[in-house]
């Protein structure tokens, strides 16, 4: 295992924000507990969790959340970013779902996210003011997953990620490690992966970079986790994450400590300057994660920017003053299997993108396989 230490490389890294002071993990203002939570061992373990770091926690005597609806949008916007809400997850989230091409199945911890990036893929989905509600039932969650061994149609089928085994993606509703200072409830999967001897993989992909609790987990290689990045350039786009140089030191300490890991560039934007950006981001990857243990097994998967009609009003509601570029200029429409319509790059623009950042993986970090460009 390679033990050098990244820290001396932070102050090559093309971020503008000031660096060497690390991003505060998340501390939420109000933490609501269901009566139903309550029930469920986890449920209390993130209440005395919250009381632990000091936050006042409301156990609540049903399952209805007191959300504010108020006539100020941008209060209710921020109250609601700032709420943890504990939840029973519902029947159907113990019922997987395919998520190809990243994963087999969707293993979801958490519905919400308490950063504030303009472009979230998250606003299309969550409905009601964007609180984050982690659930509970993590028992039932873990209890749910043998039933999908071997069924998955993405590496379970697949001849190149086949070494991968049946894999789970954590990251849909939520970033987890952006929620783990409060809940656990990653290190808690993380566990049970180590656990769970069969050809699995568990899979997250984070805008955070507080790895310290998973350090020390008995992870036994069955959870990789990737770090979500964008151009330091860009930072304006992803309000309340870690700085771009911390979650590379962060992927490298991962990879130390004998996980897998993986890159998610995402999402590429074709703003201008992007190739600058984009070379300098590739660069920035090289500098810190250009030797790595071989348990790293490096991966990239390559996701450009795309909003739906109904994310991108709620995106102009939430971020009124983002210069994030939705307009319809350089878009093409993309219908997918369940008929919902996306605003994706035209052809010209795409392939530009493709070409360029491919390329400079493939020079300048030939050890990461590109799982795939969506
Ligand atoms: S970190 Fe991810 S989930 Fe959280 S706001 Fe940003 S894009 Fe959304």
């Amino acid at each position: 295992m390679n033990a050098r230490r990244p820290g001396a490389l932070v102050g090559m890294l093309h971020d503008p924000r000031p660096s060497l002071r690390s991003t505060p993990i998340w501390r939420p203002r109000r933490v609501l507990v269901t009566a139903s939570a309550l029930a469920h061992r986890h449920g209390r373990s993130i209440a005395e969790r919250a009381e632990a770091m000091g936050i006042a926690v409301e156990r609540l005597h049903s399952d209805r959340l007191p959300v504010d609806r108020g006539e100020d949008a941008r209060k209710a916007y921020a109250r609601a970013k700032s709420t943890l809400a504990v939840v029973v997850a519902p029947p159907s989230k113990l019922r997987l779902q395919p998520i190809a091409p990243s994963a087999d199945w969707r293993v979801d911890l958490a519905e919400g996210c308490p950063a504030h990036c303009s472009y979230c893929y998250l606003a299309g989905s969550l409905k009601g003011p964007p609180i984050t509600r982690v659930y509970a039932n993590l028992d039932e969650i873990v209890a749910a997953l043998p039933a999908y061994l071997g069924q998955g149609a993405v590496t379970s089928r697949s001849a190149e990620r086949a070494g991968e085994g049946t894999t789970f993606e954590a990251s849909c509703y939520t970033d987890p490690l952006a929620i783990e200072p409060v809940t656990g409830s990653l290190s808690a999967l993380i566990s049970s992966f180590g656990r769970w001897e069969a050809p699995v993989q568990l899979r997250f992909t984070t805008k955070f970079a507080s790895v310290d609790p998973l350090l020390d987990l008995d992870h036994r290689g069955r959870t990789r986790m990737r770090a979500s990045l964008n151009p330091a350039a860009f930072a304006r786009f992803e309000g309340g994450t870690s700085r771009v140089a911390e979650r590379l030191q962060a992927l490298r300490r991962i990879a130390e400590a004998g996980y897998p890991i993986g890159l998610t560039i995402a999402p590429i934007i074709a703003a201008d300057g992007w190739q600058d950006a984009y070379g300098g981001l590739v660069g920035d990857i090289a500098a810190v994660l250009g030797d790595l243990p071989a348990t790293a097994d490096p991966t990239v998967e390559l996701i450009t920017h795309r909003y739906t009609p109904g994310s991108k009003a709620v995106l102009d509601s939430w971020y009124p003053g983002s210069d994030l570029d939705m307009s319809a200029d350089r878009r093409r429409e993309k219908r997918t299997r369940f008929g919902a319509v996306k605003q994706v790059y035209d052809a010209p623009t795409m392939g530009a993108l493709k070409r360029f950042i491919e390329t400079e993986i493939a020079a300048r970090l030939p050890a990461m396989r590109i799982l795939y460009w969506t």
